[in-house]
């Protein structure tokens, strides 16, 4: 069965290419070496738990299968969003109990503060957008909840604001959305850029990294794991796995806690002058509340970055006049968008959608099922993992040390995923339908 990490192995051009700095050319592993930690994976989760393990005076190597960023690091949007989950705060608390979930809260809601604190301290050239990340309802219902959202966070003193169907028609250009919420702690960075500054960082610690690295296999040998790639092998006391939606079958079983869904990202030619001018104007970043959620970015540049669709196999080429014809019905009052580029990454669903940290055996952790808040806190979680290694006791953790769960039935995923991403897509389409008939009957243009 097809794996995400089967993908080719080339770093794909982004969007971020251009400013996310150039590869590391780091070399791989050749020998035999012992240090105190051993990190798997290249991502923010990778890098960080490499750097804080590090800034703390142990010796730590990172493998990478490829080249640092090459994962989910290097192929997102760069929206860091002050939320942990894409739950509410009340589902967070229920999911993971009050005294994890309240600490969970507080880290997204830190969490662009977070980033840009470690891309200060690192010299990090991150290129932040600091205008505020908007939600726009794609029906009326959803509005309404926005709209509920935005009051209770307002009690909390929270600097979200609301916007009326007609507000959100003139920020965002566009007649599609029913109202929307900005939450002005929001920010988008360039993700690339971010995760290759931590892997340098890891570095200028005393971290040692290798690139083209797998692991390929994982064995206990007395007190301490055996970690072998294909030209090399180290001891160390403290493994930490750190493949997300790429994880492998190096440890049995853990690949099965969570599904991968690929996601697709579209960029365009830059706009012209005048139609940047016109749409998403003054904010960082924007998705909507569809259940196979859309997200857009407007570069400085003028390029417009937006979702491409999801897949749940080989990387195709994404309908691009399919996608581009969706995005012009959107921005009607524009000229024509066309296609610069695209490129594809993987993301996870796990049983509840959010950051999991489980203790696999002595001495080995990960940080796993990501639901898509993983620039920020794919950064945190390794810090937490690089805290335990460094002696933090596993109560004093952001989230508690669980045992995987794997997902029931999950022979049967891709079928099962399948038919939900045809079920939720269905669904969304005769919402927007029945929103834009709603509309039609009332006559409402957007209004105040
Ligand atoms: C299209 C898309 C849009 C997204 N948008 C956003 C967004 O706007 N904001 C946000 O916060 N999050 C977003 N995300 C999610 C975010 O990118 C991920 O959550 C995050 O990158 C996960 O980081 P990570 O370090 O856990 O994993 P990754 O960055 O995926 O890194 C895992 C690494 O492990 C390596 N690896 C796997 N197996 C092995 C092995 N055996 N040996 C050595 N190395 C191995 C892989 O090569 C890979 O580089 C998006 C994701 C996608 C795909």
């Amino acid at each position: 069965m097809y794996k995400p990490i089967d993908d080719v192995t080339a770093t794909p051009k982004t969007v971020f290419a251009e400013a996310g700095g150039s590869s590391l050319g780091l070399a791989p592993l050749r020998g035999e070496e012992s240090v105190d930690a051993v990190v798997i994976g290249g991502g923010f989760v990778g890098c960080s738990a490499a750097l804080h393990i590090a800034e703390r005076g142990m010796r730590v190597v990172l493998l990478e299968a490829n080249e640092i960023g090459w994962g989910s690091a290097g192929r997102n949007v760069g929206q860091v969003a002050p939320r942990a989950t894409k739950f509410e705060p009340e589902t967070v608390l229920k999911i993971y109990g009050p005294v994890y979930g309240a600490r969970l809260n507080d880290a997204g809601a830190g969490a662009p503060d977070f980033v840009t604190d470690l891309a200060d301290r690192y010299d990090i050239d991150i290129t932040v957008v600091r205008s505020g990340i908007l939600t726009a309802a794609h029906t009326p219902a959803a509005a309404e909840t926005l709209r509920q959202r935005t009051e209770y966070w307002q009690r909390l003193k929270v600097p979200v604001e609301f916007l009326t169907r007609r507000e959100a028609s003139e920020v965002i250009g566009s007649d599609d959305y029913h109202g929307a919420m900005i939450d002005r702690r929001g920010i988008a960075i360039n993700p690339l850029a971010f995760v290759r500054g931590l892997a340098l960082a890891a570095i200028s610690q005393g971290a040692v990294l290798y690139e083209r690295t797998r692991m390929t296999g994982l064995t206990r040998v007395g007190e301490e794991w055996r970690v072998a790639t294909d030209e090399g092998a180290l001891k160390a006391q403290h493994v930490l796995l750190c493949t997300n939606a790429y994880t492998d079958d190096a440890w049995p079983g853990l690949k099965k806690t969570v599904i991968p869904v690929r996601g697709y990202q579209i960029w365009s030619k830059p706009l012209s002058k005048a139609d940047r001018g016109r749409i998403l104007r003054g904010i960082s970043a924007m998705v909507d509340t569809r259940r196979l959620l859309s997200g857009m970015r407007l570069h400085p540049d003028g390029r417009l970055q937006f979702s491409g669709g999801l897949g749940l196999g080989r990387e195709i080429e994404p309908e691009l006049a399919k996608r581009l014809g969706q995005i012009q019905a959107i921005f009607p009052d524009i000229g024509l968008i066309e296609a610069e580029g695209w490129w594809s990454g993987w993301v996870t669903r796990g049983i509840s959608d959010g950051w999991r940290l489980h203790r696999l055996a002595p001495g080995l952790l990960t940080a796993i099922a990501c639901n898509g808040r993983g620039v920020a806190m794919g950064a945190i979680m390794g810090r937490e993992l690089a805290r335990h290694v460094c002696g933090v006791p596993a109560e004093d953790l952001i989230i508690a040390l669980t045992r995987p769960r794997q997902i029931p039935g999950f022979a049967f995923h891709k079928s099962v995923a399948a038919l939900a991403l045809r079920f939720w897509g269905w669904k969304d389409r005769r919402e927007i339908r029945q929103a834009t008939k709603l509309v039609e009957r009332t006559s409402e243009r957007p209004a105040a």
